[in-house]
């Protein structure tokens, strides 16, 4: 009690022209309670009174009025949790009285002739209806849309008179959203999309505006804002929304990937500025996802050189600018090369050799990889059809390939056309494929066994690779990651891992191998570990089809004699 004395103290006579009359004590307790947001500051800016109404009007971090007296004010409400016109005049920033937005807790600010100052907050809304945004809303989630979200940033750009901090945006995609819609259905996927709304608006300030741009895309404009502010502000949205969600009976998990961008001195245009935390969101997800980035010039380039990749990659297939190598993979029970991995190649006209992981990201998300890999499929086919019978060809086989109706089709067609026996060909598929619905994928698989051909599971423990797998979906062959089998992840947990796929394999009925063997080492601990399939730049590096004659015909390098060999990677030269 003694500080509300204090309080009164610095209020001992009301400000001129103010609400406040009568004893200012009994004034002040009296406004404890009321609707209306009071402060009152002394000349050196110290909280002397201040009610529950201001704290939430501002969105305060500090939720009881006795825990912030006598506090220095631009400390407890800093300009993350103050319109910066409200800033009084001791901390000097001019006074500006009662500048209104639909956006702002708006405080008009009165000297109090005894020291200090009196700050009241007005009606957030509504003082300046006239030039305020118009709302529109998203209609499944009741955010705002990406109309509202530019005409909010026009209406900050408008305000900025220089003095504040500047406009940041946030550019949010869920992680793993699709998933959640393709596996659940629509419904469950639109519940999730509401949920995440309500954390999105509670994350957020009140000054800031939040809009649904995309499928799982938001934005989020942050008024008035600090660098360090918008960090937190992003840092506790992936907090929020990576809590597991409940819809209709399901627990959910997903994350967010966000990109930060703060809008430059004089920009006017709200789509540059999404554009650049778009550009960021891009690196947040490459990175790993769940985490945010902020833009940075250099991005421009890593985009460029992504459009041109995408504009090329269009006509890449049509000026046969692809080719295939082929890597051998060896049976060291049967002593004998069993197959080649067909590997594709993008020789560019100026940039030179592309590798594949430099453009089958791109080729799925314009879905050109449905073209590229039916090529693949057909070319690969081609040239198995010339080796001896008892050599495989294995194609890898994007999910989105994998997904298509077409599927099917393309793999009966490359084999009726090349004349290879189905049984020379496999398909190798990766975990992302199997994430989709079970019975869906399960049905593929199944057609595609029917055809003859064998299905291998690639990258095996990586990412959720769960042993489960191996018994829900029947493969063939499982390729155990080049981690497992490479320093510095192959530590002696990786190699009980290896032990144990290949038990699991020889249980099941599943060629086991192991991919990425470099080094004599390597080879002889894997096959300890009981996996007598190896692929890896020590028993070949891929090579094109005209040296395949050859490397069949010499002796395999690796069967008896310590030297590694030193073959080169065909395309390479
Ligand atoms: P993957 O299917 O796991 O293929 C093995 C990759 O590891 C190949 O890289 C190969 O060159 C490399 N590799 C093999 N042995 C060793 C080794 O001992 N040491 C090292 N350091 N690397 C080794 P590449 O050709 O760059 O292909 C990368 C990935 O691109 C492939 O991984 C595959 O996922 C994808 N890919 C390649 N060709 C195609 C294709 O035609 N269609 C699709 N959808 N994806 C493809
Ligand atoms: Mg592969
Ligand atoms: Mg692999």
């Amino acid at each position: 009690m003694a500080q509300h004395h204090h309080a009164a103290d610095d209020l001992n006579s009301p400000p001129i022209g103010s609400p406040l009359m009568g004893d200012p004590a009994d004034i002040l307790m009296g406004l404890r309670n009321v609707d209306v947001g009071v402060v009152a500051i002394s000349a050196t800016c110290a909280v002397s009174f201040v009610n529950d109404a201001f704290l939430s009007a501002v969105s305060a971090a500090e939720t009881d009025p006795d825990a912030v007296l006598g506090r220095h004010y631009p400390e407890v409400f800093k300009a993350c949790s103050l319109p910066a016109e409200a800033r009084p005049p001791a901390c000097d920033v001019p006074a500006v009285a009662a500048e209104t937005s639909q956006m702002r807790a708006d405080i008009a600010w009165s000297p109090n002739p005894a020291g200090g100052w009196i700050g009241i907050v007005g009606n957030a809304r509504g003082q300046s209806q006239g030039d305020a945004p118009q709302f529109e809303a998203d209609e499944l989630t009741g955010l705002g849309n990406r109309k509202y979200l530019k005409t909010c940033f026009e209406q900050m750009v408008r305000e900025d008179q220089g003095e504040r901090d500047g406009v940041v945006a946030l550019f949010l995609d869920l992680d793993h959203f699709k998933q959640v819609n393709d596996t659940l259905g629509h419904a469950v996927g639109d519940g999730l999309l509401r949920k995440v709304a309500e954390r999105l608006k509670r994350a957020i300030r009140r000054e800031d505006v939040v809009a649904r741009v995309g499928g799982d895309e938001f934005a989020i404009l942050l008024a008035d804002n600090p660098l360090s502010c918008a960090e937190d502000i992003a840092a506790r949205i992936i907090k929020m929304v990576s809590r597991p969600f409940l819809i209709d009976g399901h627990q959910l998990t997903i994350g967010v990937s966000i990109g930060l961008a703060a809008r430059l001195p004089e920009e006017r245009d709200p789509e540059k500025l999404l554009q650049r935390a778009d550009i960021a969101l891009y690196e947040s997800k490459r990175s790993g996802r769940n985490q945010f980035s902020w833009f940075k010039d250099e991005m421009f380039a890593e985009l460029e050189r992504r459009r041109d990749i995408e504009m090329d990659l269009r006509k890449a297939l049509l000026l046969q600018q692809f080719e295939i190598v082929f890597q051998p993979q060896v049976d060291f029970q049967e002593h004998r090369v069993t197959g080649f991995e067909a590997l594709i190649r993008w020789n560019h006209p100026d940039m030179g050799q592309i590798l594949p992981s430099d453009f089958i990201g791109i080729a799925e998300d314009t879905g050109l990889i449905i073209d590229i890999g039916a090529w693949v499929l057909a070319e690969a086919c081609k040239a198995a059809s010339a080796w001896p019978e008892d050599i495989a060809v294995a194609v890898n086989v994007s999910s989105m390939q994998f997904e298509d109706s077409g599927f099917v089709n393309a793999v009966s067609t490359a084999l009726a056309t090349s004349g290879l026996a189905p049984q020379r060909l496999e398909l190798e598929i990766t975990e992302t494929t199997l994430l989709k619905k079970e019975e869906v994928v399960l049905q593929r698989m199944n057609d595609l066994r029917s055809l003859g051909i064998r299905i291998s599971l690639d990258d095996f423990g990586i990412g959720y690779s769960s042993l489960n797998y191996l018994r829900k979906y029947p493969f063939d062959k499982v390729k155990i990651d080049q981690s497992f089998v490479r320093e510095p992840f192959a530590d002696d947990n990786a190699h009980q891992i290896v032990e144990a796929v290949a038990q699991l394999g020889a249980a099941f009925g599943m060629n086991v191998l192991a991919e990425g063997v470099e080094t004599l080492e390597q080879l002889a601990r894997i096959r300890a570990n009981g996996c007598a399939s190896i692929q890896g730049f020590l028993i070949g590096r891929p090579i094109k089809p005209t040296e395949i004659g050859s490397f069949l015909t010499a002796p395999l390098p690796t069967m008896d004699q310590d030297q590694p060999p030193c073959a080169k990677e065909g395309d390479q030269g």
